[in-house]
């Protein structure tokens, strides 16, 4: 099939060179010239394991293209995919300004019977206005689809290529059938493609991220909760997740949840309920919870030091929201920085990959490092915000010897309580008692 995808970003990049592997035809298009002009250089402009090779596989047999021209791309395409942003806007439900945008300049070149898919993550009602808008601006019945994503950044390919099931939400079965060929290559092992209305897709990619939202406001909450009635949180994971009707993903104590889709989801959800006259207090609570999670390991850090951080040195390990991306978006990290400069204090990171991000935010406020340990000289303490695989056995003689003072608060429990303790350091963690 000859398609367009229209946002190159890391659902775009991901779901065009996904297609193109599958022996489509894929027209990847954005408005960021320099990203295209990157692209088409082979240079990724964001990280993501094993997206690289395929995309410079995918483009140099001739499948996958980047442009910045629209009008060339959707004018031989029988699927139009719409990948852009759909960010939080001011009223806290989604700005689909990028999607508007592209929707009235795809429309004078779209062919009769080809069908735009909307893969962004967008509210209840949007394929039927975009359906309503499409009509108007070309004057005949369009088809439009809806095809929510569910992969996950730094495990994007995989989940991608081999999904746990396809939503697809259509108008005409026809485009459905259309859709389930599309997808065949990626279900080979008999996972289910989902056909249903528009709106029940639109919903269940925001039902999908709440739900998980809730999950990790859940966790945290009883581990915030644990730490202060003594226990282990880790102890009342093993003693739950065993019980099938609960289990243990998505269940895992830390910093809170960041990335571009949570927060921004749930919040949008949020809206949704508002609108619809349902008072949204669950989510609300999630969101909450969330916020106040991000300034756990600063409450520790306050605690420890008496609230007085100025001139206090920190190193910090880990940027990015999540291990195995670059993306720095909502991270609960970026919440610890600024409230460490804000106190006065001196700040040294260290990141596998979202390095540069942060470097782009926040200039010569921080001393950036490209090995974890270098960040500990001088340093007073060491904050673990993400779970890199990287941070799970380090050389702790040598962090000890490194640091000023031995002192580690970790956001996502690396470590073990008895070994820290053994070698002499004052360590906090999240839902477990301090080691002192
Ligand atoms: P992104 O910001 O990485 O990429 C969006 C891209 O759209 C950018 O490259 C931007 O330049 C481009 N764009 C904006 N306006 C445009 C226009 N008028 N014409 C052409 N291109 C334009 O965003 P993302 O993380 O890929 O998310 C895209 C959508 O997918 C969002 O709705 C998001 O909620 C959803 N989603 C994201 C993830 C994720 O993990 N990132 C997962 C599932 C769903």
């Amino acid at each position: 099939m000859k398609i367009a995808m229209v946002g190159t970003g890391y659902v775009g990049l991901v779901t065009g060179t996904c297609f193109a592997d599958s022996g489509n035809i894929v027209t990847c298009v954005d408005i960021n010239a320099a990203k295209v002009a990157a692209l088409n250089e082979g240079k990724i402009p964001i990280f993501e394991p094993g997206l690289e090779e395929l995309v410079v596989r995918n483009a140099e047999a001739g499948r996958l293209l980047f442009t910045t021209d629209l009008a060339s791309a959707v004018k031989d395409a029988e699927l139009v995919y719409l990948g852009v942003g759909t960010p939080q806007g001011d009223d806290g439900a989604a700005d689909l300004s990028a999607l508007w945008a592209v929707v009235d300049g795809l429309a004078p070149h779209l062919k009769p019977d080809a069908a735009v898919v909307i893969k962004s993550t967008v509210p209840v009602g949007t394929n039927a206005q975009t359906y309503a808008r499409l009509r108007e601006l070309t004057g005949r019945d369009c088809h439009v689809a809806s095809n929510p994503e569910f992969l996950k950044e730094g495990a994007a390919i995989d989940d991608f290529m081999k999904p746990d099931r396809v939503v697809v939400g259509v108008r005409d079965p026809k485009v459905g059938e259309k859709l389930r060929r599309l997808y065949a290559p990626f279900l080979r092992t008999e996972k289910p493609f989902l056909v249903m209305s528009p709106e029940s897709a639109e919903l269940t990619k925001y039902v999908a991220n709440a739900m998980l939202a809730t999950k990790i406001s859940f966790i945290n909450t009883m581990a915030n909760l644990t730490e202060k009635l003594g226990g282990d949180i880790n102890d009342v994971r093993r003693g739950i997740g065993h019980d099938s009707r609960i289990g243990f993903s998505f269940l895992f104590p830390g910093v809170g949840y960041g990335g571009s889709c949570f927060p921004k989801d749930v919040r949008a959800l949020e809206a949704m309920f508002s609108r619809a006259g349902i008072d949204p207090v669950m989510l609300q609570a999630v969101d909450v919870i969330n916020e106040a999670q991000k300034r756990t390991l600063l409450d520790k850090i306050n605690d420890f030091y008496g609230g007085d951080l100025a001139g206090k040195t920190f190193a910090i390990w880990g940027l990015a929201f999540k291990p195995r991306t670059d993306d720095i978006r909502e991270a609960p990290a970026l919440v610890l920085i600024d409230e460490l400069l804000k106190a006065g204090a001196k700040v040294r990171v260290h990141d596998p990959e979202a390095t540069e991000n942060v470097r782009a935010a926040y200039g010569d406020k921080l001393s950036y490092f490209d090995l974890p340990l270098d960040t500990l000289d001088g340093a007073d303490a060491l904050a673990i915000n993400t779970e890199w695989a990287e941070f799970r056995q380090p050389d702790m003689n040598e962090v000890k010897k490194r640091l000023n003072a031995p002192v580690v608060f970790d956001g996502r429990n690396l470590y073990d309580c008895t070994v820290m303790r053994e070698l002499g350091f004052t360590y906090y963690s999240i839902g477990r008692q301090t080691v002192r």
